[in-house]
């Protein structure tokens, strides 16, 4: 499938069918963290990048052949709302199921009236809030010229004025440089303004291609968790896990994970065991088949192996 990927498995979102909108990669933001690598050319100008019915297509074949989902998730390789089209594709999806829709985006385009309306379908609503002040907004984000840490703000308070299902504001911790109390207490009065469900704390566990980025310390999320929490509640989600049970090809579902985000060599590990339970020499032979493809690599982060596209733009 060119634009379906998964179902992957998480705390937050249970069993997702992963859809991506974008080539890679059109985002308005080049985030010092970001799994995909640096925005070589910003976008910020919406486009329907592949043709609508097309990808509706496949949604439809995947949600036929996958009966346990939880979550269908629009999600890009950049920023999602780019796709001119989302608020049609949501639309088209609940006529077929009931499967609850969510949309994973920067927010970067939320003061734009259009967007607002589009997402009003979608059933939650996960946009990124990395700092507290233009001066982090900048330094993390690095967002296109012309979209100012104000914009993202009032576009999200805009948004959730509107809006009455489930905002969950995530927000990427990075040690040194948004885990300082100062940086904290900026945030939580941004978050209070905005007024969502929930925080969702996620940490640079993957490797990030452009920029060392590092888990704050146990300490710092502590804080986090802590201060965040007075204004609104806060969740800490565990990492996902993939689920290659149901994939008719097992290639080429993990080759749709892996070119939107490095994976763990022990959580694929774990994936491809439960496709052959018991059969260790199995496992081990799937994984050196994939490795002899020369499509992946493998690269350290934290002291962890983790498995990327040897070109991340395939
Ligand atoms: S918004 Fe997402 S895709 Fe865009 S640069 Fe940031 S992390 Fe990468």
């Amino acid at each position: 499938m060119k634009y379906v990927f998964g179902p992957v498995s998480s705390k937050r979102l249970g069993q997702s069918l992963g859809v991506d909108l974008l080539p890679p990669k059109s985002c308005s933001w080049n985030c010092v963290y970001c799994q995909l690598g640096k925005t070589k050319k910003f976008v910020t100008e919406r486009q329907e990048f592949f043709p609508r019915e097309e990808i509706l297509e496949e949604i439809r074949e995947a949600i036929a052949a996958n009966t346990s989902l939880d979550w269908i998730t629009f999600v890009g390789s950049g920023e999602t709302m780019l796709y001119k089209g989302v608020g049609w594709l949501i639309g088209e999806v609940k006529k077929f199921t009931s499967t609850p829709v969510a949309v994973i985006t920067n927010g970067s385009l939320l003061y734009l009236p259009e967007i607002r309306e589009e997402l009003l379908q979608a059933d939650a609503v996960l946009p990124s809030l990395n700092a507290g002040s233009e001066t982090l907004h900048i330094q993390i984000d690095r967002p296109a010229s012309g979209l100012t840490f104000r914009q993202h703000v009032d576009g999200l308070i805009a948004f959730r004025s509107i809006y009455i299902g489930q905002l969950w504001l995530e927000v990427m911790l990075l040690g040194g440089i948004n885990d300082s109390n100062e940086a904290l207490y900026d945030l939580a009065d941004v978050v209070k303004e905005i007024n969502p469900d929930m925080v969702h704390l996620v940490l640079p566990t993957r490797p990030a291609p452009e920029q060392d980025v590092h888990i704050p310390s146990e300490e710092r999320i502590e804080q986090a968790i802590a201060i965040l929490s007075t204004v609104t509640t806060v969740v800490h989600p565990v990492k996902g896990t993939m689920d290659l049970r149901s994939a008719p090809d097992m290639l080429k579902a993990v080759s749709a994970i892996i070119s939107r985000h490095p994976v763990q060599q022990r959580e694929l590990q774990k994936a491809i065991a439960d496709c052959f339970p018991g059969d260790n020499d199995k496992v081990s032979a799937v994984m050196q088949d994939m490795l002899a493809t020369a499509r992946f690599k493998l690269v350290d982060h934290g002291g962890e192996p983790y498995w990327v596209m040897k070109d991340p733009s395939n």
